[in-house]
């Protein structure tokens, strides 16, 4: 490609409102620009790194025996409705109306389209397995659309669906595809685990979610140091030992505390470890599940407490999952805490409460320690569970912390930060039963198909490579990335016939002996601006030849990787590519 014939866009500096390193030099290489929140428009350099990456993924499917299919982003509501989803989706799916007031949606996801679609193609398990995919656009309607691509409104994903007449089966071709997903990343070179996930709104069993690790990673994931336990934080069990405790009961006493309420405040306070002291959170609870005993009085609102101890964090997914907690869980207002538990947040503690209280499993095994009195200013001492509360359950509520044991009982865990780029599911009969998507069995009943449904998020990954693989003068894309592998840049071109001449040649030579080349032909181009474009844009390799260089039949290589040149003899720069490149 000629650099006269293609939008080069790069910039120095980025918007403010870039945080994270990828969306930075998105922008400042001129890969992407933002139209409205979360909705970008692809530069053609941006837009050759995804078709790259689209034609791996294209490339792992197809060796699956996945079938290619396109569906349309606009879906009609009636089959969300079938499905459940319409009422249970939230704001992120875009509903929009006809000119015949038809209610629509923006695809965030297709598993009601496929569905729709095989309940009419598919009559016999003899047809089956089958595996489809498409690699399109989703839209979501992200509460805080950021970081560039990562996390847009608008993106591209490749998403595949299977279809199969048993469990079994449907297990079969889910660790294929665990496989295909290993595949394309390890092509691309990424740093990244397979971890046990959480199955979401979508339901079923099995699930796997593919994270790059980078600082910048939304999700926690642990791993542990001995074996290949790896899961997602929020579904990490929280092991605790049962420890013998042999320490004698303190006397409970009331302190004055006036004006201290977090935790660190406490614990600096009364110089304690955090761990000694155990917070209060006071949740909405499940109307329905509240047992009687519990029921608050007349119009105050059902609540929970749940009992941690102050070093360790909620987690929302185990919290969710106790009977008598609301889901989606929800924290009590300031304001309902006071007028029915009579204090202020900081001062709440687990004893004296008329409403569930559920205590972490590692908090359970705290003797002596503090908590807030449950009246402002106030906190206790020396408090033990079972003298001086009532105990409704004991549970793991808590985010595993870095050194915890593994739940495979092997090691401890490692914590880092990820970021999701893939996620694999075994939806089971989920979206067959409800949509009635059936098949003749072995046996001659109708039975409903088993079903998975697999994500890779393409412009994400694109992010996520960069995350990885930068530094401080830009991106250093991985070789099948690359939007070009080699820069090859003249000096001077407006002035020497002699270097446009001799750069020509060396353009149709490694073009026509297939090498991917950008040369830097625009006229007047100063050699530090483009050896920094060069350097931003991330290019692999680069060579740079002048009028000393063409006298002494010479040209200058150098690596994205390296900080010094390499001369390289005109007559061998084939044969040097071609062994750099691996050709
Ligand atoms: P997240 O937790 O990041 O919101 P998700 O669980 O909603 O992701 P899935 O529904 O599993 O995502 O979608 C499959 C893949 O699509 C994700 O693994 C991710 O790579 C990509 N993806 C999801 N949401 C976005 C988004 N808003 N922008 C870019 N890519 C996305
Ligand atoms: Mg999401």
């Amino acid at each position: 490609m000629r650099a006269s014939e293609f939008l080069i866009s790069t910039k120095k500096e980025s918007p403010a409102d870039a945080e994270i390193v990828s969306h930075k030099l998105m922008l400042r290489a001129g890969m992407i620009r933002k139209l409205a929140s979360g909705l970008y428009t692809w530069l053609p350099m941006g837009l050759i790194v995804l078709r790259k990456l689209e034609a791996i993924i294209r490339q792992e499917m197809n060796k699956l025996g996945a079938q290619e299919v396109l569906m349309p982003i606009m879906q009609p509501s009636n089959l969300w409705e079938e499905s459940g989803r319409w009422g249970r989706y939230g704001p992120e799916l875009l509903r929009i109306q006809d000119r015949h007031e038809r209610s629509f949606c923006l695809g965030p996801t297709h598993e009601e389209v496929i569905t729709d679609l095989m309940r009419s193609e598919i009559h016999s398990y003899k047809q089956l397995p089958l595996i489809f995919y498409q690699i399109q656009t989703k839209f979501r309607d992200e509460i805080r659309p950021r970081f560039g691509v990562m996390r847009s409104r608008e993106f591209i994903m490749k998403d595949a669906y299977s279809f199969h007449e048993s469990e079994e089966n449907l297990n079969q071709t889910y660790q294929l595809i665990h496989k295909a997903y290993t595949n394309i990343l390890k092509k691309i070179g990424l740093d990244f685990r397979a971890v046990i996930a959480d199955t979401g709104s979508i339901g079923g069993n099995g699930s796997h979610e593919f994270h790059v690790l980078a600082e910048s990673g939304e999700d926690s994931i642990a791993f542990s140091n001995e074996s290949d336990f790896a899961a997602n934080v929020e579904m990490t069990e929280a092991v605790t030992l049962n420890q013998r405790n042999d320490m004698q009961e303190q006397k409970l006493e009331e302190i004055k505390t006036e004006g201290l309420c977090s935790v660190d405040e406490i614990s600096e306070y009364l110089d304690v470890d955090k761990s000694n002291v155990i917070k209060t959170l006071i949740v909405l609870g499940n109307p329905k599940k509240i047992s009687n005993n519990h029921k608050s009085k007349k119009d105050h609102v059902p609540l929970v407490a749940l009992a941690l101890r102050g070093d360790h964090e909620i987690n929302i997914i185990k919290a969710e999952k106790i009977s008598v907690v609301m889901s989606p869980l929800t924290f009590a207002s300031k304001d309902i805490i006071k007028a029915q538990l009579g204090c202020d947040i900081g001062s709440l503690g687990p004893l004296e409460l008329d409403i569930p209280l559920i205590v972490d499993r590692s908090a359970n095994q705290s003797t002596n320690f503090i908590c807030g009195a449950n009246k402002n200013g106030f906190h206790l001492t020396g408090v033990n569970w079972r003298r001086d509360c009532n105990i409704s359950k004991v549970e793991d509520i808590r985010n595993v912390i870095q050194g915890d044991l593994s739940p495979d009982g092997k090691g401890v865990l490692d914590i880092k930060r990820g970021i999701e780029v893939g996620h694999i599911f075994q939806l089971g009969t989920k979206y067959s039963e409800s949509m009635s998507c059936m098949a003749l069995s072995k046996e001659g009943a109708q039975q409903p198909i088993f079903m998975g449904c697999y994500g890779i998020g393409v412009s994400r990954i694109v992010a996520a490579a960069i995350e990885q693989n930068n530094d401080e003068n830009g991106i250093k894309w991985p070789a099948e990335l690359a939007p070009f592998q080699i820069a090859l840049i003249p000096i001077n071109i407006h002035k020497s016939e002699k270097v446009r001449n001799y750069c020509e040649k060396i353009y149709k030579q490694l073009t026509s002996n297939g090498f991917d080349v950008l040369f830097m032909d625009r006229e007047k181009t100063r050699l530090g601006g483009m050896l920094a474009d060069i350097e931003l844009i991330g290019l692999p390799h680069r060579l740079v030849l002048g009028e000393k260089g063409v006298d002494r039949d010479v040209i200058e290589y150098r690596g994205r990787d390296s900080s010094s040149n390499q001369d390289i003899p005109l007559a061998e720069l084939n044969q040097f590519l071609t062994k750099k490149l691996n050709h």
